[in-house]
C-alpha cells in the first residue's frame, strides 16, 4: 500500500515536494493558506499590470546546467523564455557618477578599470573569481556517480571550496574598504545593501549571470509557480487551498497528522512542513522538539529582512532605459525612522506580458523594520495613512529619474513586511529566510527534529541562503532521504 503524505505550504519547497513525492510512489496531499501556489514566488495584477513580487533571476536558467535538469523534472523550462539581462544593475553615486554591473565578466572588468585604474589588481582578483565560480555546475545527484566520476566532479568543484574557504566569512563592505577609489568604496556595498552579507553569494550571483545561468522566466513568478503546481496535479496530487494548518498532530513522539485552523483533522504516515521554520517548530509543535542548536538558530542567526515593495504602472514606455539603477536621493525617505538615502528602481519592460503595450511596470524595494509595521498595523488609519505616504516618497524619487512621470501613474500598490507575513506566514515577514551572513553562510541545518518520528522539513528555513532552486532543491533532496529510509529507489521523472 503506498505510504500517505501531508505536505504543509504550496511554496516552490512544498510543490517541490509533493512532485517528487508522487513520482516516488507515496500519496501526497498539501495544505496552503493561500488561494494561490508559490508562497515568496509570487505576483499581482492591478489594473491591467502584473505586479511581479519574487524572481529577478532564476539559477538553473542555462540549459547545460545540472539545475537546468530539476527545473526540466518539475515541468517548468519546457517551452518556458528568458531573458540574460546585459546589466546587472546601474548604480548612481553622489556626484552623479555611475557604476555599471555588466553580467559579462570581461565587459565589467574593463569598466571597472576604467573607473578605478589604481586598484587594478583588486579587480583583477575579483573577477577573476567570478570566473572561476562560473564554471561551477552543482551536481544533482553525486552519490549515482561512479568512483571516477566522483573524483572528476569534486577537482571541478574545487573552485567553489576555494573561494569559499576564502571569502565566505568576508563582508561585502569589508571587501568594498579594500578598494582605493573613494567611489568604488560607495557603490559595491549597494550592490544588494544588506550588513553582514557574505561576499560569495554576491560573487556566485554575478557568476551565474556571466554563465547566462540566472535569467528572468517570461510571464514571471505565479506562472512559475503555477507550472509546478500543474506538474504537481498531474502527478495525482491533491492541493487544499485556503486551508492555514495551526497544529501538528503527534502521538508517542510520532507525528501523525494535521489540525486546521477550522477545526478539522487529517492524518499521514509521513508529515513534511515547507512552511515557515518558527511557526512550525514553535507554534503548531509548541516549541517541544528543539534542541539548544535549533534555538539558537531562530535567536542569533540573521534573517533577510522584510521588504516594502512599492509597484507602480505608469503610461509610459521604458523599455530604452536600463532596466535597474538605483539613484541617491536629494532628501532621504524616512520610515520608521530608518533613512533611505537612495532607491533603487526596476521596470519590467523587457516581459512584454506583465504590462499593457507601450506602458511599464516599475518596482522599488525597501528593506524595512518588521517591529515598526507590526505595531503600525494594529491602527488601519495609520497603515494605509503610512502607505501613502510612502507611495508620495517613492514618486516623487522616481520624478528625479525620469521627469514627467508622476502625471503619468495609473496605479500604485505598496506591500509591506504585514502582507509578506499575511500572505504567506513568514517570520517577520522575511523575504527569504536565513541571510548568507558572514555567520550563518555554508551552516547545514538538520531536516529533521530531535525526538519527533515521521516528521521532516523543507524550504528556505532549513537551507540558508534561500532562493527559488534552493526551495526546489530543498524538496528533492528530502524526497531522495525519505526514498532512502524506505528502501526504495528514488525516482526523478513522471
Ligand atoms: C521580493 C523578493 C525577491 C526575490 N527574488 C528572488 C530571486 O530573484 N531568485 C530567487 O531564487 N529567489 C528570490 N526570492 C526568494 C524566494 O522567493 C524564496 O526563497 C522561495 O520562494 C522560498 O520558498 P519556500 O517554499 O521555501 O517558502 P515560501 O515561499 O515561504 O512557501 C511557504 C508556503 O507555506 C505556506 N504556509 C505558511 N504557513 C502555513 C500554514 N500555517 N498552513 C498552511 N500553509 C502555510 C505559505 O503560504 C507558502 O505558500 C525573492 C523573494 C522576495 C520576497
Amino acid at each position: 500500500m503506498k505510504k500517505t503524505m501531508i505536505i504543509i505550504g504550496a511554496g516552490i519547497a512544498g510543490l517541490s515536494t509533493g512532485c517528487y513525492g508522487q513520482m516516488n510512489g507515496y500519496s501526497t496531499e498539501i495544505f496552503e493558506l493561500h488561494n494561490l501556489p508559490g508562497g515568496l514566488c509570487t505576483s499581482w495584477k492591478r489594473k491591467g499590470y502584473t505586479f511581479d513580487g519574487c524572481i529577478h533571476w532564476l539559477v538553473g536558467s542555462n540549459k547545460n546546467s545540472s539545475m537546468y535538469k530539476m527545473w526540466e523534472e518539475l515541468g517548468v523550462v519546457q517551452g518556458q523564455k528568458f531573458v540574460n539581462h546585459d546589466e546587472f544593475t546601474r548604480i548612481v553615486a553622489k556626484n552623479g557618477k555611475t557604476f555599471i554591473l555588466y553580467t559579462n565578466v570581461d565587459q565589467l572588468e574593463k569598466h571597472m578599470k576604467e573607473l578605478a585604474p589604481e586598484d587594478t589588481p583588486l579587480i583583477r582578483e575579483w573577477c577573476n573569481v567570478i570566473r572561476d565560480l562560473s564554471k561551477v555546475d552543482f551536481p544533482l545527484d553525486i552519490e549515482e556517480y561512479s568512483l571516477g566520476e566522483k573524483i572528476k566532479t569534486i577537482k571541478e568543484l574545487w573552485p567553489l571550496i576555494k573561494n569559499f574557504r576564502k571569502y565566505s566569512k568576508t563582508s561585502v563592505e569589508s571587501f568594498a574598504e579594500r578598494f582605493k577609489n573613494p567611489f568604488m568604496r560607495e557603490v559595491i556595498p549597494q550592490i544588494f545593501g544588506l550588513d553582514e552579507f557574505s561576499l560569495i553569494p554576491l560573487l556566485f550571483t554575478l557568476a551565474w549571470m556571466n554563465a547566462e545561468n540566472a535569467a528572468f522566466p517570461i510571464g514571471g513568478s505565479l506562472a512559475f509557480a503555477h507550472k509546478i503546481e500543474k506538474k504537481y496535479l498531474e502527478l495525482g496530487g491533491t492541493i487544499h487551498y485556503n486551508s492555514p494548518v495551526k497544529k501538528i498532530i503527534v502521538k508517542e513522539h510520532k507525528a501523525i497528522g494535521i489540525g486546521l485552523e477550522d477545526g478539522r483533522e487529517f492524518f499521514a504516515d509521513y508529515i513534511i512542513s515547507a512552511a515557515d521554520g518558527h511557526k512550525t517548530i514553535f507554534e503548531m509543535l509548541e516549541g517541544k522538539y528543539v534542541d539548544d542548536k535549533i534555538s539558537g538558530y531562530y535567536r542569533d542567526l540573521p534573517i533577510f529582512k522584510p521588504e516594502i515593495q512599492v509597484s507602480i504602472g505608469v503610461n509610459r514606455d521604458l523599455s530604452n532605459e536600463p532596466h535597474s539603477v538605483k539613484i541617491p536621493l536629494t532628501s532621504p525617505i524616512d520610515i520608521g525612522g530608518q533613512k533611505y538615502w537612495n532607491l533603487g528602481f526596476k521596470h519590467y519592460c523587457y516581459d512584454a506580458s506583465l504590462s499593457p503595450q507601450g506602458k511599464s511596470v516599475v518596482v522599488a524595494l525597501l528593506t524595512s523594520n518588521y517591529d515598526f509595521w507590526s505595531e503600525l498595523y494594529k491602527t488601519p488609519e495609520k497603515y494605509t495613512a503610512e502607505k501613502e505616504r510612502i507611495s508620495s516618497a517613492v514618486i516623487e524619487s522616481l520624478e528625479e529619474l525620469y521627469p514627467g512621470i508622476s502625471v503619468q501613474v495609473e496605479v500604485i500598490d505598496v506591500a509591506t513586511p504585514m502582507t509578506y507575513e499575511r500572505y504567506t506566514g513568514n517570520w517577520q515577514g522575511s523575504m527569504e529566510g536565513w541571510l548568507p551572513s558572514t555567520k550563518g553562510f555554508g551552516i547545514r541545518m538538520r531536516k529533521d527534529l530531535p525526538g519527533l518520528k515521521n516528521f521532516f522539513m523543507a524550504g528556505q528555513w532549513v537551507e540558508p541562503g534561500g532562493g527559488i532552486p534552493t526551495a526546489a532543491l530543498s524538496g528533492r533532496n528530502l524526497m531522495k532521504k525519505l526514498c532512502k529510509k524506505d528502501h526504495t529507489q528514488f525516482i526523478k521523472k513522471g
